[in-house]
């Protein structure tokens, strides 16, 4: 029988578990404790919990945990971008951001990524595998660990899709979310899509408080089919209904991340379209110059043109925000950390 994850059980799954194994059910809370809350590397550090049940624990689980490969500090800016080893040797990328009102983790969902938009390193060599929900989890815990910060929000928004990764992904939210463990409110946490319409649906009913981002780039389909092949899948218009159920269900404000890319989406005609698709939606528009990646010829639009672009937006009367480009000089864009380390090895 394959060994269960330890890190992605719940509390009431672990408890049922130790019962099983025929312990006592506090132990399941200690244990559950070391790992969310004092964030264990491995059973080693457990000093309440008896030798033989750790040895029970080693023989029937297994327990994640991840090993830092090298760390990128931004010259810039506080960003430290981190790539970590898996178990099974495949590296992820995770992201640690320091703002005025508190820090902030970007997380991989998984390992690559197959949504295949033109201009994120992350999908160039497709999708590995899914990452698991103690996956997810340990790169917050070992970036709270490493820098010895608070960590009070939180973005699915590094490699891989996390509506592609749909059951890990919200057992990761409710794992995070527990009051039993980190216990991180439901409003501080972020999840990011190119738009699987189903899945944005799905999320809408689970009765949660995260926020949504849509990944949107462009003004009109056509325009989106360029750059980001789910386009062919879901119409933009779909999507943005799916997006405003997921409003009207949780009352969270929507984000629409927009990427700009010099001469493809960011004239005075794309501004004009997006203001029209996005009027009356209660959201605001994330412009962030492309970041551009060795392996395609998109450029970023520049300063001058991204502010003439946001004016254009607010005298249309949408909220807009100009992304500050964190740690542009670490490799800031999704993936071009993780790419640059298996080219050099
Ligand atoms: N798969 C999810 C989350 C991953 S990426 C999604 O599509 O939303 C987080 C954001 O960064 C997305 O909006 C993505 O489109 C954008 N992104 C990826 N590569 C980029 C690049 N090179 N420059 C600017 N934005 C990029």
């Amino acid at each position: 029988m394959e060994k269960k994850d330890i890190k992605s059980l719940t509390l009431s799954e672990l408890t049922e578990e130790i019962k099983n194994m025929g312990e006592p059910a506090f132990r399941s809370k200690q244990l559950y404790e070391w790992m969310h809350v004092k964030l264990a590397r491995d059973y080693d550090e457990m000093t309440n919990i008896p030798k033989a049940l750790k040895e029970k624990c080693r023989e029937n689980f297994t327990y994640t945990s991840l090993e830092k490969v090298r760390v990128q500090e931004s010259q810039i800016d506080d960003t430290k971008k981190f790539l970590f080893a898996l178990a099974d040797g495949n590296v992820i990328e995770s992201v640690f951001m320091k703002y005025k009102f508190g820090n902030s983790v970007c997380i991989s969902s998984q390992v690559g990524c197959r949504m295949g938009c033109r201009f994120c390193a992350s999908t160039l060599d497709g999708v590995e595998r899914n990452l698991l929900p103690s996956e997810m989890l340990d790169q917050i815990y070992s970036i709270a660990r490493i820098t010895g910060e608070k960590i009070s929000r939180v973005v699915v928004m590094g490699s891989g899709e996390p509506l592609d990764n749909y059951d890990n992904l919200l057992r990761f939210i409710k794992l995070l979310t527990d009051e039993n463990g980190l216990n991180m409110g439901q409003r501080n946490l972020t999840v990011s899509t190119c738009g699987i319409v189903p899945n944005i649906l799905k999320l809408a009913d689970e009765k949660l408080a995260i926020n949504l981002a849509l990944s949107l780039h462009a003004s009109n389909n056509d325009k989106r089919k360029e750059l980001m092949p789910i386009a062919n899948q879901y119409e933009i218009h779909e999507v943005l209904d799916a997006c405003k159920t997921y409003f009207e269900k949780t009352g969270r404000q929507l984000t629409f991340e927009y990427s700009l890319v010099s001469g493809v989406n960011d004239t005075d005609e794309d501004a004009t379209e997006l203001s029209e698709l996005l009027k009356g939606l209660n959201a605001v528009v994330n412009l962030i110059p492309v970041n551009p990646i060795k392996e395609r010829t998109f450029k970023p639009t520049d300063r001058a043109g991204a502010l003439s672009f946001k004016n254009k937006l607010e005298k249309n009367h949408i909220n807009v925000t100009i992304r500050r480009e964190m740690g542009r000089d670490i490799d800031g864009a999704c993936g071009q950390l993780r790419r640059r380390h298996l080219e050099e090895e």
